[in-house]
């Protein structure tokens, strides 16, 4: 099963879970607040592109989406 990334726009957590790749964008309650605000993170640049902000982190800039920010030094 494929390992996928969620992010809580409640709490701002980002967590891991191994779900059946059909299962994958259902609904998933946050690990921390049982939110089910969750989306998926596909990627950070996906996140980024699809405009569901991935932000509030702390330290990061709207272009962290790629491997190296030159903007902002994160990663
Ligand atoms: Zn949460």
């Amino acid at each position: 099963m494929p390992l996928y990334e969620y992010y809580c726009s409640e709490c701002n957590t980002k967590f891991d879970a191994l779900r059946a790749m059909n299962k994958a964008d259902d609904p998933i309650p946050c690990v921390k607040c049982e939110s089910l605000h969750t989306s998926r993170v596909i990627s950070l640049f996906a996140a980024f592109s699809n405009g569901t902000a991935v932000v509030g982190t702390g330290g990061g800039c709207a272009t962290c989406g790629t491997h190296a920010c030159s903007t902002c030094g994160s990663h």
